[in-house]
């Protein structure tokens, strides 16, 4: 039966090409990342690029923040290069971006795309120049660009004169109102200054950054509603653990619902020493959950209950999903569009066959008291019924062979 819940239209965005990710237009939603290695740091900077891109991050963001990262940024994209990581680089730039790249000329070609904070390239006059340095920069080597606007570091004049305007209004709105207003004003007002500089707009990307789930999902609703431009969405600051992904999937969801987003981070912190990918497993599975794009097989699992004595079940729920995310680049790369295989692994016979009989491959696992044998459902059907003690390699050998069919 067909579901009366649909996702709303996908907002028109004009595509932007960065090398060969395109984000926006009738794109997927692109799923990007960003390193916390020092850039001038090559060596590591490469493995975690790699791995993020290994991952399935489409567009890996490193941050240039002075000379040695700027003349690092040549090499670094060599090396991926030779390893066969063709990601495309993009370079966060902050306070001397128009001399980096200006200075830097191999580091202005080696990446893909630059990040221009709006509310960190100067004050005043300054501020149009060095702005408008950047600008030509990325016409001279005909890269694009995103406007990305934080609210931890908003152009002051902007909201200043906002605020000024908001003073003399006849209902004055809230001081959250008019930061949130704030940030929209000066992405779009940049992206217009870039674009009367040159910079045409199938070149120019946006976002507005803030950490609070209510204010990002309004001012991505007027962001959206006010410009065409493809639009990066991401909670910043999201914060460790399970709140990190909690609130970035809140946020998240509710825009991508609403057809907004062209691409998409998930800011995490990670535990010391813990795994930078986690953001981009989190990206990918909140658009597949989402039904916006199939990365990799979902598995479905009972949460066990008292009728699951054993743990045998959580046990072959978690090597089956390590198994299908070793093999996730071959399914990202070949099964794009396509309908996503499920596999389900049920802890008893109470909803184990239902559950399993929907799934290309389910197995309903003896809960407490139950014949210690194991129903196997493949397309649908009953297969065979595993026993003993071999039980869960079994049915990871069946997971794998239909894998490979
Ligand atoms: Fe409990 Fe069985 Fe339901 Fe799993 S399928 S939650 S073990 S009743």
């Amino acid at each position: 039966m067909a579901s009366a819940f649909r996702l709303a239209a996908r907002r028109q965005s004009i595509p932007v090409q960065i090398g060969p990710v395109t984000v926006g237009g009738d794109a997927p939603v692109v799923v990007q990342s960003m390193t916390n290695t020092d850039t001038a740091d090559v060596e590591s900077t490469v493995r975690q690029v790699a791995a993020l891109a290994r991952a399935g991050s489409e567009l890996v963001r490193i941050t240039v923040d002075r000379e040695e990262s700027a003349a690092a940024v040549p090499h670094i994209r060599e090396r991926l290069d030779a390893a066969g990581v063709d990601v495309p680089l993009v370079g966060d730039f902050h306070y001397i971006g128009h001399k980096l790249l200006t200075d830097y000329p191999a580091c202005a070609e080696a990446l893909a795309k630059y990040r221009i904070n709006p509310g960190n390239v100067g004050f005043r006059e300054k501020r149009d120049r060095q702005f408008a340095t950047m600008i030509e920069v990325a016409m001279q080597y005909d890269k694009p660009v995103r406007i990305g606007v934080n609210w931890g570091s908003l152009d002051q004049e902007v909201l200043a004169r906002m605020m000024d305007a908001n003073s003399k209004a006849a209902s004055p709105k809230s001081g959250d109102e008019i930061t949130n207003e704030a940030m929209v004003v000066s992405a779009v007002e940049s992206a217009q200054l870039a674009e009367e500089l040159g910079l045409p707009a199938n070149r120019i990307i946006l976002s507005c950054k803030v950490s609070a789930v209510q204010s990002l999902i309004a001012v991505y609703g007027d962001l959206a509603a006010r410009c065409n431009y493809a639009l990066h969405l991401g909670l910043t600051e999201a914060g460790m653990g399970s709140k990190g992904i909690v609130a970035s999937t809140a946020a998240l969801a509710v825009l991508l619902q609403q057809g907004i987003g062209d691409t998409i981070r998930v800011s995490l912190t990670p535990e010391p020493g813990g795994d930078r990918a986690q953001e981009v497993i989190v990206a990918q599975q909140i658009l597949q959950t989402m039904g916006l794009r199939s990365f990799m097989p979902l598995v479905t699992a009972c949460p066990g209950c008292g009728r699951t004595t054993s743990t045998l079940f959580q046990k072959l729920a978690g090597e089956i999903q390590d198994y299908i995310r070793d093999r996730m680049p071959v399914w990202a790369t070949t099964f794009e569009g396509v309908e996503t295989m499920n596999v389900a692994v049920m802890g008893c016979i109470v909803n184990g066959p239902g559950e399993s009989k929907h799934a290309d491959i389910g197995i309903s696992l003896p809960g407490t008291g139950e014949d210690p044998a194991a129903p196997v459902f493949i397309d649908g059907r009953k297969a065979m019924t595993l026993r003993g003690p071999n039980l869960a390699s079994d049915f990871r050998g069946i997971v794998e062979d239909y894998v490979e069919k």
